[in-house]
């Protein structure tokens, strides 16, 4: 199922983790001539996050797992964001001002919120909603290893707001990277609103992974990344309800 901006992808999955990928695209529609960025920056980090689609597609294969996918770049409408924040429809991204977000009218506002922001959570409460069983909802993400000159020495975030289980359990089950709580941001940095929207008001797991660009640049890096989130997922939600079948290794 597509609209303008929100794909599912293996809609038909029955895993119980709901997979969302707000930020896996770069696409800025022709009609906002590149938000007045140069070639370079309309394809950079600021605009999407590399590779998180492609892991997240790896992932949702090997798990049989619906992916809820962001269609266009975060540039246009930050999916994970409410309306209400000023970094929903950034004026300013890292150092570089993106010119056409600037002095939008309210008219220009209201119809991005209402092409891009609303089907795409309209489409995820859907997915949630009509899931075979109790879904556990994970967020994929990636973030650029060095932000504003300084080097980050996470290479992976598993990132939660109010409710850690599944952050915690994942936690104590991964290993072989330089892996933080909250970090390279946390609830504070409003980075959280998917789960908030989602997961909190219904009691449901989750948690946000981010992981360093550099680490999945190619198709076998993606896929070998892929293979180590399905792993401490597993482990993680067998950890945390150790007696459902549907938990269990393929
Ligand atoms: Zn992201």
């Amino acid at each position: 199922m597509t609209n303008c901006a929100v794909n599912v992808h293996n809609a038909k999955g029955t895993h119980p983790i709901v997979l969302v990928c707000e930020h896996a695209s770069a696409l800025i529609p022709p009609s906002f001539n590149q938000l007045g960025l140069s070639a370079e920056d309309a394809k950079s980090h600021i605009a999407w996050d590399p590779g998180a689609l492609l892991m997240a597609r790896y992932l949702s294969s090997a798990l049989n797992a619906v992916l809820v996918e962001g269609t266009v770049s975060r540039l246009i409408y930050d999916l994970n964001r409410p309306p209400e924040a000023a970094s929903a429809i950034a004026q300013c991204s890292e150092d570089r001002t993106v010119p056409g977000n600037v002095d939008l009218s309210d008219a220009e506002i209201k119809h991005r919120i209402a092409t891009y922001y609303e089907p795409f959570k309209r489409a995820l409460s859907n997915v949630l909603s009509q899931h075979p069983v109790t879904p556990v909802i994970v967020t994929i993400h990636s973030f650029t290893p060095v932000y504003k000159g300084k080097k980050r020495s996470v290479e992976i975030g598993i990132l939660h707001d109010e409710d850690a289980r599944l952050a915690d359990a994942i936690l104590g089950c991964a290993s072989g990277f330089n892996i933080q709580r909250n970090s390279p941001y946390g609830p504070e940095d409003g980075v959280t609103h998917t789960l908030q929207l989602h997961a909190l008001p219904n009691g449901l797991l989750n948690v946000m992974v981010e992981v360093s660009n550099t680490l999945i640049t190619t198709n076998e890096q993606c896929a070998a990344m892929a293979q180590a989130l399905q792993a401490w997922l597993l482990d993680a939600l067998t950890l945390l309800e150790p007696n459902s079948p549907s938990r269990a290794r393929p």
